[in-house]
């Protein structure tokens, strides 16, 4: 019989904070494919996986951490939650607070978030607002009505998110058999990199894993805040995921990766375009902007000679390509791909796709 994935807390109910009390949230999240990507693995030499996490029920890594922190909200009697955005956290506590009967505030920065993620929260009945401002604005909102009305904050700051994305490196770990040397991600506000590198520590405990994998965490070149150690007052990025110039969990990150001996790099957005590209033509899995920097971070540090040839490398992609599909019809120059029309004929077809006919 066919056995149904029952989403992180049930799954990994022994390694989380939760309790008869506690209400299961849940749509199903997490056990998303670890995918071997053996185009990227002949690029660089190194074994090469992806963890896809667009195939989470709202498309992005977010579900694994707000089934956690809506279900917690619930269990303290929350009857709102309240989050700041750059879309993907908006569609999750959007999607979570309608399962769960309750209602979810969001606030996104004006005319910066992708259409996709903005028709999710709106369908998904959140009372969505655009903020004249930034994340980092967004969020320093989110925080005081939190502090001071009755709404519970569901943005990575709250703990609750961070150990609902952890289960992640326990899905890595349980189908490599252990953790792989380097683990990949992208950084916005830092919390996923926190998330993933506490699951590691927690599986070198158990004794599931022999080792934890050095972290490795990019940022885009105008928005790197970690990177270069300094807030960005105004970042800037086609990657709308991780636009973000003070990261929530920056002290977090900075022990992680001091921990696991990680590394912080910047990526223009050019070769997170080139990597997105790459990601989908030769891999065939398609991600948003954001999640290619993963990719085009592996492909950075494999030329800078800084991935050992025959190293397991897992690269996590956070979010699903038709989030933001319109960067896949864009040309390097900055043109727009439409598709060829053609004769409702045959011959016409296989002439414009430059077939010659088989002889019978
Ligand atoms: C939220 C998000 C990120 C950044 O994750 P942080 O935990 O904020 O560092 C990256 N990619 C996508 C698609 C996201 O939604």
């Amino acid at each position: 019989m066919a056995h149904q994935w029952r989403g992180v807390l049930r799954e990994y109910a022994d390694r989380l904070d939760i309790s008869d009390a506690t209400p299961i949230i849940t749509l199903g999240e997490g056990g998303t494919p670890l995918i071997p990507a053996p185009a990227l693995s002949a690029r660089t030499g190194a074994n090469v996986w992806v963890k896809y996490e667009g195939m989470n029920p709202t498309g992005s890594f977010k579900d694994r951490g707000m089934t956690m922190a809506v279900s917690k909200a619930v269990e303290h009697g929350a009857k709102a939650v309240i989050c700041a955005s750059t879309g993907n956290t908006s569609a999750a506590a959007a999607a979570y607070a309608s399962h769960a009967g309750i209602k979810a505030a969001v606030l996104v920065p004006e005319g910066k978030i992708a259409m996709g993620k903005l028709a999710q929260a709106i369908a998904h009945n959140a009372e969505l607002l655009q903020i004249r401002g930034n994340f980092d604005d967004c969020l320093e909102i989110a925080r005081d009505l939190a502090a001071h009305y009755p709404v519970h904050l569901v943005n990575s700051v709250n703990n609750d998110r961070i150990e609902g994305q952890k289960t992640a490196a326990f899905e890595v770990v349980e189908v490599l058999g252990d953790a792989p040397d380097i683990h990949i991600v992208p950084i916005g506000n830092a919390g996923n990199y926190t998330a993933y590198s506490r699951g590691y520590g927690e599986s070198l405990a158990r004794g599931d894993s022999t080792k934890h994998p050095r972290m490795f965490g990019f940022q885009a070149e105008g928005s790197a805040p970690i990177v270069h150690g300094k807030i960005v007052r105004n970042p800037e990025t086609i990657a709308s995921a991780i636009r973000i110039g003070n990261p929530a969990s920056w002290a977090l990150a900075l022990t992680a990766r001091e921990l696991t001996n990680g590394y912080f790099g910047a990526i223009s957005d050019t070769h997170i375009l080139e990597a997105y590209r790459i990601l989908s033509a030769e891999v065939g899995i398609f991600v948003e902007p954001a999640s290619a920097i993963s990719v085009a971070g592996l492909l950075e540090r494999a030329a800078a000679g800084q991935i050992p040839k025959g190293s397991t490398v897992v690269l996590t992609v956070t979010g699903h390509g038709l989030k933001d599909p319109q960067w896949a019809l864009k040309t390097a120059d900055g043109s727009t791909i439409t598709p060829t029309v053609v004769e409702n004929n045959t011959d016409e077809v296989a002439g414009v796709l430059g077939l010659a006919k088989v002889s019978v």
